[in-house]
């Protein structure tokens, strides 16, 4: 299918003053957004590269500058109980507040502003075209939101107001402070809980696991946002099965047994090239102890796997929704319950799906 031509206004040039900072005595900035709590002298930029020190105040450099946009499935977020089988537009803008080795996305994530082709949009600009391309929903993806949160949090507004539903795809990475704001019109969330001990969040992803957990908890008993959780497993680093029970053990404690985990398939990429893709078995054992801890909807990602990518009822264990990796090949929910025994799905339901067998397009967005 050849892509979509979408016109859109350039309306900004110079980058906007950031929230959630700081001036210290020193003259250097601190910024307060993410719990990496950078401290920045004139000039400098964070470790996520798209919030500087400009003269005295902390600007967001990512403001309007998308690194382009794609129409996907809102499986591929991946989200699972938030309207299936509807597109979703997606975009992201450059940088990271973390460093992850594996990181599957690092051509965006380690990408400084001036490396890459950007363009500016403003979030009417955002909404229109996710109304024009018929898409329900905009996520907030590629590279983690929190560190273009004023752009987001924009976003999310005008989408809101106008009927279009918010998608945040992050690490969960961000300060009590910020949380509230940045989810203020979430309507979903997809959170990566990277791993289950300290040592692989410090080594691996150069940030800390107890922020994650408490923004899961924040999520699931603080807000009204969607909450779904993503677990890549990379054989040998966060796959041994003490540390998936004490992950799962937590998550049924905390979370509770309805909200859904994904445990998708790591492939070799950026400083974790040495590392094999992940077994299919290993998915299989991961989801069974999942199951085992009382999880009522597990997943697994990034490979064909019928079994473990259906939603079943969790009271007559009927088929609800049949996947096969993005696509859905069953659907029997009727006003979001078993169309069987009625039995209530938990998450957002719409009409029934329109399945996404193509994939997802690239949009070209030019500049006016
Ligand atoms: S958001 Fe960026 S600048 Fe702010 S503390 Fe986190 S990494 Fe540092």
């Amino acid at each position: 299918m050849p892509p979509a031509e979408t016109s859109t206004a350039s309306a900004r040039t110079d980058p906007p003053t950031a929230r959630w900072w700081q001036a210290q005595p020193d003259g250097k900035i601190l910024c307060t957004l993410c719990p990496r709590y950078c401290r920045m002298a004139d000039g400098q930029a964070g470790f996520c590269f798209i919030r500087q020190n400009h003269g005295g105040k902390l600007v967001q450099l990512g403001y309007g500058r998308s690194t382009g946009f794609a129409i996907d499935p809102i499986e591929k977020k991946p989200l699972n109980h938030f309207f299936p089988g509807t597109p979703v537009l997606s975009f992201g803008t450059a940088g990271c507040n973390l460093g992850c080795k594996f990181c599957q996305n690092w051509d965006i994530s380690k990408a400084k502003l001036d490396e890459q082709g950007l363009r500016r949009n403003t979030p009417a600009d955002v909404v229109d075209l996710a109304i024009a391309q018929g898409a329900p929903s905009i996520a907030y993806t590629y590279n983690d939101p929190v560190i273009w949160a004023e752009y987001v949090v924009d976003i999310a507004r005008e989408a809101r107001r106008r009927g279009v539903a918010n998608v945040l795809v992050t690490a969960g990475y961000v300060t009590d402070e910020a949380r509230p704001e940045l989810y203020a019109d979430a309507d979903a969330a997809n959170v990566d809980l990277k791993a289950f001990t300290e040592d692989f969040y410090r080594k691996t992803t150069a940030s800390h696991l107890e922020p994650v957990l408490e923004t899961l908890k924040w999520i699931r008993h603080k807000s009204s946002t969607w909450l779904e959780v993503t677990t890549l497993l990379i054989p040998g680093h966060n796959d041994g099965e003490d540390e998936l029970r004490r992950m799962t053990a937590w998550f049924a404690a905390n979370l509770g047994p309805d909200v859904p985990l994904h445990f998708t398939a790591f492939h070799p990429d950026f400083k974790m090239t040495d590392i094999p893709a992940t077994p299919p078995e290993t998915l299989r054992r991961a989801r069974a102890i999942a199951r085992a801890a009382g999880l009522r909807y597990v997943y697994v990602g990034n490979v064909h796997d019928e079994d473990g990518q259906t939603t079943t009822c969790a009271r007559c264990a009927r088929p609800l929704i049949g996947r096969d990796w993005y696509a859905i090949t069953h659907f029997a929910l009727k006003d979001g319950a078993c169309a069987h025994c009625g039995h209530p799905l938990p998450g957002r339901f719409g009409a029934a799906p329109v399945a996404l067998r193509s994939g997802f397009r690239r949009l070209r967005v030019s500049l006016s």
